[in-house]
């Protein structure tokens, strides 16, 4: 028997994120049969859009349709995982940061994905702040880390056009950071989390305890980066005007989310004759059981951003970074890497709201 007492780190787009604290969970026995993952005192509230303000919404998963994508997603990584894989091992690819939600809906009005109800601002602050990995994990997970945010650092000078400042909300472990560093940016932190901040200072960064609303630093920027992190926060228009507030004149705001568009296209197929290949889709792009507050998408972003004065630039669809790795059976390897390349020209189609790419990219200019 396996007692499974630690809540997953999130995986996020290109990179894992933030490590969460030590929670009561129910046990997954030795046959990796999930029974449940969420602790007992979570407490939920009511919500409405977070983007247009409008209850009007469809519900996309009820609690049995979540239920049974979380199960779906133990029995997709039980069949890839090797025997004897540790616990440990099986985060970010069966617990993520955020519990399962409780129901899902979508916004008729502007299409945004979102959790209703919620879970109370205060789980999720707690879920964020208290963790505090090891310093050796939290160097492994920089080094992964950083490789992996190349692209997104190479986008960013390609899309804004030549190198500057920057501020990067949930720097986390601060590979964004170095990756940017090591490419002529100058990126500060905000991290909630002050355990991953003084490891990220002690490689030489700047990073603020806290959230970028709290963060008072008269200094303009010429980006916000907000990389896998904005679908987490509890309020994030909020942030997005606090980011706003912090850009010189012709600043840009980049950020990666997973795509509602895409997860509320391909779950309806999970009842059908395609549900495997939806499942497979949706499981190794980490959207199965929706693991996410909220699921942007491009056009809800792009409504958002211009209530704030931005102009969209630029959109790119994008995979998740293949997270098979020793534990993975080979097979399952190859199938992943497979998937996902043939997966990512799909998922760079322009198709309206890029509802087969899992994850996308929006670059907006002031
Ligand atoms: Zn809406």
């Amino acid at each position: 028997m396996i007692v499974w007492t630690h809540r997953a780190r999130k995986l996020s787009g290109r990179a894992v994120g933030r490590q969460a604290p030590l929670l009561p969970h129910e046990p997954i026995d030795d046959q990796h049969t999930f029974r449940a993952c969420r602790p007992v005192s979570v407490a939920y509230e009511l919500a409405r859009c977070a983007v247009c303000g409008d209850a009007n919404a469809r519900e996309i998963a009820s609690s049995d349709d979540v239920r049974a994508e979380v199960e779906g997603l133990w029995a997709f990584h039980s069949a890839r995982l090797r025997p004897h894989t540790p616990p440990a091992q099986l985060m970010d690819r069966v617990a993520f940061s955020q519990h399962a939600p409780l129901r899902l809906v979508r916004c008729r009005e502007c299409g945004l994905v979102y959790r209703n109800p919620v879970e109370r601002a205060t789980e999720l602050a707690e879920a964020y702040t208290d963790s505090s990995p090891t310093t050796e994990r939290m160097r492994a997970l920089h080094e992964t880390q950083r490789a992996s945010y190349a692209s997104q650092a190479a986008r960013l000078a390609e899309t804004f056009g030549r190198r500057g400042s920057g501020i990067e909300v949930g720097s986390y472990v601060g590979a964004f950071l170095a990756a940017a560093h090591e490419r002529g940016w100058q990126f500060a932190g905000v991290d909630v989390n002050a355990c991953a901040n003084a490891f990220t200072r002690s490689l030489g960064f700047r990073v603020h305890d806290g959230t970028l609303e709290s963060f008072d630093d008269e200094r303009r920027v010429d980006v916000v980066a907000i990389w896998n992190c904005l679908d987490q926060l509890p309020d994030p228009v909020a942030t997005l005007r606090a980011a706003r507030d912090r850009l010189a004149p012709g600043g840009m705001i980049a950020l990666r989310v997973p795509n509602g568009a895409c997860y509320a296209a391909l779950r309806p197929l999970l009842t059908t004759r395609a549900a495997p290949l939806a499942r497979g889709w949706l499981a190794e792009n980490n959207l199965l059981g929706f693991p996410y507050r909220f699921g942007f998408t491009p056009s809800s972003l792009g409504r958002v951003l211009a209530r704030l004065g931005f102009r969209v630039e630029r959109i790119v669809g994008d995979v998740l970074v293949p997270i098979g790795d020793e534990w993975t059976r080979r097979w399952a390897r190859i199938e992943e890497r497979v998937a996902k390349r043939v997966g990512l020209l799909v998922a760079r189609a322009p198709l309206n709201d890029r509802i087969m790419a899992p994850w996308v990219e929006v670059y907006a200019r002031l």
